[in-house]
């Protein structure tokens, strides 16, 4: 989570509307297979870029650490990023913190309801000072 919170700051105020998100995946023994952050101007999204990075099945068994909740909606139509861990065969999901805005909430159950394994909260004092202005334009 160290390494996904690194790489959302370096991408920090470059992703336009949407927050930078970091995303790190490791095998189940725990060694990093790939990495990943929101794109310039805000996509792709940091778990897509993660994940194509990979050979398909690669991610298979897998952790995904994420700095943010993986969205549950796309408003481009495109497949989430919940739904792209899950096609992946991704088995953990620990995150950072929950997102607020409408279409990132909702990730974390459809994940859950997928059985994968959510953890939530860890570094999550740091993730909350990166998108305290991202959160309070929600409100
Ligand atoms: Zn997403």
């Amino acid at each position: 989570m160290n390494r996904a919170l690194e790489l959302a700051q370096f991408q920090y105020g470059r992703t336009g509307e949407n927050p930078s998100v970091g995303c790190v995946i490791v095998d189940r023994d725990g060694r990093r297979l790939s990495e990943g952050a929101t794109g310039d101007t805000g996509r792709p999204h940091a778990e897509q870029i993660a994940l194509e990075r990979l050979p398909q099945g690669a991610a298979a068994g897998g952790t995904a650490y994420v700095t943010l909740e993986p969205c549950h909606e796309r408003s481009t139509g495109e497949a989430s990023c919940s739904s792209r861990l899950i096609e992946a065969g991704i088995v953990r999901v620990v995150v950072a913190t929950k997102d607020k805005h409408p279409q990132g909430d909702g990730g974390l159950s459809r994940l859950r309801e997928a059985g994968i394994q959510v953890e939530t909260g860890l570094f999550e004092a740091e993730a909350l000072d990166l998108y305290e202005s991202f959160f309070a334009k929600l409100d």
